[in-house]
This record gives C-alpha cells, sequence and structure tokens, in this order.
C-alpha cells in the first residue's frame, strides 16, 4: 500500500527518465507530486464558432477535418503539418510546426476541437501550433485546465498525466490533516476534494473551494510551526552584553546616523544585553544604510571581548565591506580580517589561526567563513548580509560555530508587515524606513523596444558627461525553460559594441563566470576602466558603483516589482542624477500597471506591496531563508483575511491540545515541514 511519502515510480507511467525530470522540480514522492500546484489554469469550457474567434486572446472551437491533412518539408528538421478544418460559420487553417505524427490522427470527417490563437477575423481564419483534441476526449479541452511550472523535460502533458496518475494512486490514502471541527467550524471542504478540484476543477467554484481549504491548511500548519519555534527559542540564555558607549562610536562616522539607524541599532543593542540570543532581522531599502547598524552591532560585541562575523553572499560584496568598514573600525582598535575564497591559502591559514586565538575580533567574508578549518575563539556575533542569498544550511553554520551567537539578518528586500509576520515571525524585525539626507529619486521611466535608438543615444549622453551605465539584458526564453544567459548577455553585449556603441567600451559580467573573472570585470567597472556593464542580475546584490547613473532593464516585465526596485538600486548612489529606463513591449495591463508603480514611487515597502498585491508572495525569496517551509499556495496579499482565521485557528488547537495529541496527522506534518528551521535554531 503507497503512502504518500512513496516514490514516485511507484506510479505506473512514472519511469527512469520521468522521474529524473521530475526531480529537477523536487518532485520525489506522491506528496510533492500532487502538491505541484499550477501557477494558472486557462479555462477552455466555452465552445466557439470559428467566425466568433476573438483575435487577441486564445479560445477553442470545434470544428470538423474538411481534408486529410498535408505534410510539407520546409527545410531540413522542419515540417508542416497542415490542415482544413470547417465549421457552419466558416473555415479555419491550423498549421502545426514539427508534429508530424498528427498526419496520421487526424481524420477527414472527424471533428476536433482546437484551442490557440485565431489570427484574422470574419469566416476565414488560421491557427498556428493549436492545442488539438478530439471531441468528447475533454483531456485538453473542454474544461479548465491547469497550467503548471515546467522545468528543462517535463512539458506541461508530462506533468499533467503524471498528477492525474498520482492523484488516482492517492484518492484513496489521502489522509484529512485538518482536525474534523476546525474543517467544519472554517466552512472548509475535504482534502480530497481540494486535491482533485485545485489541479482539475470541476467548475470555478470548485477551484475556489480547493483553493481556500489548501490555502486555509498551509496557513494553519505554519502559523502552529512558527508558535513552537517560538516557544523553544527563549529557553537558551547566554551571558548578557554590558554597557558599551556608542558615542565613541558615533563621533568616528563622517555622518550622523539617521533616527531610524539608531533605533535599529538600539533595538539590537537591547537584545545583546537581554540574556538571550538576538535573533533579528533589519529590514531596510536599498542605501538605507544598513552596513552601518552592523558595524555599530560589531564594535558593541567587540568591545564585549566577542568576535564577530560578517558574512556576503558574493566576494565583491565582501570586498566592498571589508573596504567600507575596516579603516572606521581599525581605528576604533576592532582587529579587522578579510577572509573570502581567493585569499591566498598561507594568508587564510594566518587568519584562521589568529580567529582561533582570539587575535582577530571581526572577520568580514564570503562562505569561505564557514569552511571546516576555520575556527573562532568566541564568536559571539554573526551579521549576514543580502541573506535571501544564502541557503539556510550555511547561516546555520556559521551560527554552528559559536556557542548560541547573538544574529543580525541584513535584508534590502523590504517585506510587507503581513509578508514579515508569516516568514519571520521566527526573528524580531527592525525597519530602516528613512533614507540618509540628500537623496534624489532616480529618474524612471518605462518605454517600448522601438525607443532604443534614442536610448544608446542616451547612454552616449551619460558617458560623454562622465556617467557609466548598467544594462540588464534581454532573457527570453522560447518555451517556460530557463534561458541561457550566457548566450543572452555575450551576444547583446557584443551588438552593443559592434553595432549601437562601437564608440563606448562595453564590458558584461553574467552568472556563469568563475568568481574571480566576475571580480575583475566588476572592479574594472567600479574603476571607470569600462562605460557600459551588460549584466544578469547578477548586479542585484548590493554592487556600488556611484559614479553609475543610468540603469536600463530590457524585458522588465519579467521581472518582480521588488526585484526591478533591487536593480534600481544600483543608480542614484553618487551625487548625480539618475535614471532608470524599464524597456518593454509587452503590453498587457498588468504589465503596464506595474510598470507604472515604479515610475511613480521610489519607496519600497510601498513597491513591495504593490508587488505582493499583483503577484503574491510566491517570488519575494528565491527559497525559504530560515528553513521555515515556504508558502506553496496561501497568498498573503489576498489572503490576509484567511490568515488571521487560521492563526486564530491554530491558537485555539494549541490551548486546547498543545502537543497536538487529537490530531497526530497535523503534528507529524509540522514535525516534517518544520524540521529545517528547528535545527536552524539551535
Ligand atoms: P544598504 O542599506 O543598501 O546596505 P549602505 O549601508 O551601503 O546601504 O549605505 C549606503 C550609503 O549611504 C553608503 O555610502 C553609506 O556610507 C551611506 N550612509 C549610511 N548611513 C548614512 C547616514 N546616516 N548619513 C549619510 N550617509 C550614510
Ligand atoms: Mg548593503
Amino acid at each position: 500500500m503507497a503512502d504518500l511519502a512513496t516514490d514516485v515510480r511507484y506510479i505506473k507511467g512514472i519511469g527512469e527518465q520521468r522521474a529524473k525530470a521530475l526531480a529537477k522540480l523536487d518532485i520525489r514522492t506522491l506528496r510533492d507530486l500532487i502538491s505541484w500546484f499550477p501557477r494558472r489554469y486557462e479555462d477552455r469550457t466555452v465552445l466557439r464558432s470559428i467566425a466568433e474567434l476573438p483575435e487577441d486572446e486564445p479560445a477553442c472551437c470545434a470544428a470538423m477535418a474538411a481534408a486529410a491533412p498535408t505534410v510539407t518539408r520546409v527545410r531540413k528538421g522542419m515540417e508542416l503539418v497542415k490542415l482544413r478544418a470547417v465549421d457552419e460559420t466558416g473555415a479555419l487553417d491550423v498549421t502545426f510546426f514539427n508534429q508530424t505524427w498528427l498526419k496520421n490522427s487526424l481524420r477527414p470527417g472527424e471533428t476536433y476541437i482546437f484551442y490557440g490563437r485565431a489570427e484574422g477575423r470574419g469566416t476565414h481564419r488560421k491557427m498556428t501550433s493549436p492545442v488539438v483534441e478530439p471531441e468528447g476526449r475533454r483531456e485538453v479541452t473542454g474544461r479548465i485546465v491547469p497550467v503548471y511550472p515546467l522545468t528543462a523535460g517535463v512539458s506541461q502533458l508530462v506533468l499533467r498525466r503524471s498528477i492525474r496518475q498520482g492523484l488516482d494512486a492517492c484518492a484513496a490514502i489521502l489522509p484529512d490533516i485538518l482536525p474534523d471541527s476546525v474543517r467544519r467550524d472554517h466552512q472548509l471542504c475535504h482534502a480530497g476534494f481540494a486535491f482533485e478540484n485545485i489541479h482539475f476543477p470541476t467548475s470555478p467554484e470548485a477551484l475556489d473551494l480547493a483553493r481556500r481549504r489548501l490555502a486555509f491548511e498551509e496557513l494553519f500548519l505554519f502559523a502552529i510551526g512558527l508558535q513552537r519555534l517560538r516557544e523553544r527559542r527563549v529557553t537558551v540564555s547566554v551571558p548578557p552584553c554590558a554597557a558599551v558607549d556608542m558615542e565613541i562610536f558615533c563621533k568616528a562616522l563622517p555622518f550622523t546616523l539617521t533616527a531610524a539607524q539608531r533605533r535599529c541599532v538600539d533595538e539590537a543593542l537591547a537584545d545583546m544585553a537581554s540574556g538571550a540570543p538576538m535573533n533579528r532581522l533589519c529590514q531596510g531599502d536599498v542605501g538605507s544604510g544598513k552596513t552601518m547598524v552592523a558595524a555599530a552591532c560589531v564594535y558593541y560585541a567587540v568591545k564585549n571581548r566577542r568576535q564577530a562575523a560578517l558574512m556576503a553572499p558574493t566576494e565583491i560584496l565582501a570586498q566592498q565591506h571589508y573596504k567600507g568598514l575596516s579603516p572606521l573600525l581599525e581605528s576604533l582598535g576592532v582587529r579587522c580580517a578579510l577572509l573570502t575564497g581567493s585569499t591566498p591559502a598561507r594568508a587564510k591559514k594566518s587568519i584562521s589561526a589568529q580567529l582561533a586565538a582570539g587575535e582577530i575580533d571581526f572577520v568580514i567574508g564570503t562562505h569561505a567563513l564557514i569552511t571546516g578549518t576555520v575556527e573562532y575563539a568566541d564568536l559571539g556575533l554573526v551579521v549576514t548580509d543580502e541573506q535571501h542569498r544564502f541557503g539556510v544550511g550555511q547561516r546555520a553554520a556559521l551560527i554552528a560555530k559559536g556557542r548560541h551567537p547573538h544574529t543580525l539578518v541584513m535584508s534590502a528586500t523590504p517585506i510587507p508587515r503581513t509578508l514579515a509576520l508569516i516568514l519571520y515571525g521566527d526573528l524580531d524585525v527592525s525597519v530602516i524606513d528613512q533614507l540618509p539626507p540628500g537623496r534624489r529619486a532616480v529618474e524612471t521611466y518605462a518605454v517600448p523596444g522601438s525607443y532604443h535608438p534614442r536610448l544608446y543615444s542616451f547612454i552616449r549622453k551619460q558617458v560623454s558627461e562622465g556617467r557609466q551605465a548598467y544594462v540588464v539584458c534581454p532573457m527570453v526564453s522560447e518555451s517556460d525553460e530557463a534561458p541561457d544567459e550566457r548566450k543572452a548577455v555575450t551576444e547583446y553585449a557584443q551588438m552593443l559594441q559592434t553595432q549601437a556603441l562601437p564608440d563606448l567600451r562595453i564590458a558584461f559580467v553574467h552568472g556563469k563566470m568563475k568568481p574571480k573573472e566576475k571580480e575583475a570585470v566588476m572592479s574594472a567597472f567600479a574603476a571607470h576602466e569600462s562605460d557600459v556593464l551588460v549584466s544578469t542580475t547578477v548586479i542585484e546584490v548590493g554592487v556600488d558603483v556611484p559614479n553609475a547613473s543610468l540603469m536600463i532593464i530590457e524585458n522588465a516585465e519579467r521581472f518582480g516589482l521588488s526585484q526591478l526596485h533591487q536593480l534600481r538600486g544600483r543608480v542614484g548612489r553618487g551625487q548625480h542624477q539618475s535614471y532608470c529606463v524599464l524597456v518593454s513591449d509587452n503590453r498587457s495591463e498588468e504589465t503596464r500597471q506595474r510598470l507604472k508603480v515604479m515610475t511613480k514611487t521610489a519607496d519600497g515597502f510601498r513597491i513591495a506591496e504593490e508587488d505582493l498585491r499583483l503577484r503574491g508572495p510566491g517570488d519575494f525569496f528565491g527559497q525559504r531563508q530560515h528553513g521555515l517551509p515556504g508558502l506553496r499556495i496561501a497568498d498573503i496579499g489576498c489572503d490576509a483575511g484567511l490568515l488571521k482565521e487560521a492563526q486564530t485557528a491554530a491558537e485555539e488547537l494549541l490551548a486546547a491540545d498543545p502537543e497536538l495529541k487529537t490530531c497526530p496527522a497535523a503534528a507529524e506534518r509540522i514535525a516534517e515541514l518544520f524540521a529545517q528551521a528547528a535545527d536552524t535554531l539551535n
């Protein structure tokens, strides 16, 4: 008998090959499979006549094949299958590329359902590569069809069929995790109905019911798990830090801390003096001055005779922090060191020895800080910068180098309160909601691709004034597959260098380059040895080139607002008026709205809220920084009411049954979901 932990290969029709492909989506068990929720749905229930087919959106029609299909070979490796289909209102000419097998399965006189975008108007229409199936089969037409997130080697069809089989295999064994009383009190449907209809909804209403139930369940388990984590946390106690004269630190700064920075510092210092380990998230918009908050904490810890470590996700960032912080802190008697992957072996050894002997107070670095050989005499404070770039394991590994060190996580992704509560319920949050004085907003425009000639002139103008520009290059992929970033970046840079801007110095950087190469390109750009830097989003994280005044983002519709905001934060860091141009040919209302938000506001928190409202939280973080389970279906933006309901239900259950004795299935699931988080926090 199967259970949800059964390997997907158990399902008939899923062999080695397909299991391997599914594993790329982290789908390994039956549970993973049926919990792979659709990204969206296509309503293919409405049948139109040929004459009625809309021009601008895909639709279904039933039509009879008027003759046998014809096959033409256009060139090597490209064959067209053409078919004329008719109904009583008109004719539809259908073309398929490289689907030669259709030749034998489409028979004259039979009626098929076609789903696609019809070109032209009137009674004679065309469709290219529509979805097609015989009338009455209802697998991909005539119903609401799920559309799944994909990866290479896994098609919609494969996922749909696998999930269909998965659901059938699970039907009899699907446990209802929610206690009956909770289900009844909150009018939620049964698990079986929910899983069936989230994938293959029988109606829009059924889909709503399914989604509500699954979102509730997710939020409910999440709330219980978080509550239990919080309870565990308070039990550790550590020696409290003693008071330190922070005026000495403040006087050494070239500027006065903003009120918001001061508040964050005060909150963090209070934690460290409390006798329990600090577990704090410091959130602040790009440029809000998080580094100085961290520096203050480091100073405080070191004056308490503890060591501190700051871990950055990239070598470039670590170096920048080192260059920025070590002169200041050294002048205050803090012994600093930089330790990264490219630190020479001998220096590494000596730094390790000094760390172990307590002769270095503060070390800045990359994940080199957590390699097995590095030991600390008394690591008392761990700071991680731009933490969403770290895996849970990495942060945990650094923490494990000390005995319950204080931790400060700095995030440049402003998170709306509702979301912070969910995602960081196990952390205390400080917000730097104020920028240092004298910043000028980055002028932001949204333009179509036809503006390219003008954009190139604009780049040239900025460069002639001594400035530099970033171009985030287009990354278009044919299907839902990941695009080839190396190719995209190098081709675009080459086009700029040979055609559009041959007189400028064009450099490029992408994620597939070795860290050393990236580093070299970035430092050269920072030293103004190139004028234009073409890149993917690798420049998103914290790089500081104050002379750069222009950011052009191609295919802007592909990015989340928060990500656009991060990218834009790369300019406007110096005294020059800066510009950000969002290029997009996508004319959908949604894109228009989203890009408009960017042109109208510079406030990261507002942007994050809009992002959340428009897209849901899915993309806020690549992955689960703290080992907290991700939310797969609940949408904190839209489900705020449901979140409250679920939280209340969780509190009530915990009050009545703190050990969850009455609902073992839920207890077991929570233990699984939070296993990683529990490890991290220990
Ligand atoms: P982020 O929050 O993006 O990490 P940084 O810490 O890099 O921001 O700070 C951005 C810039 O602002 C740095 O050049 C820093 O020296 C400067 N800065 C930080 N705090 C202040 C302040 N209170 N007044 C003026 N400039 C500041
Ligand atoms: Mg920073």
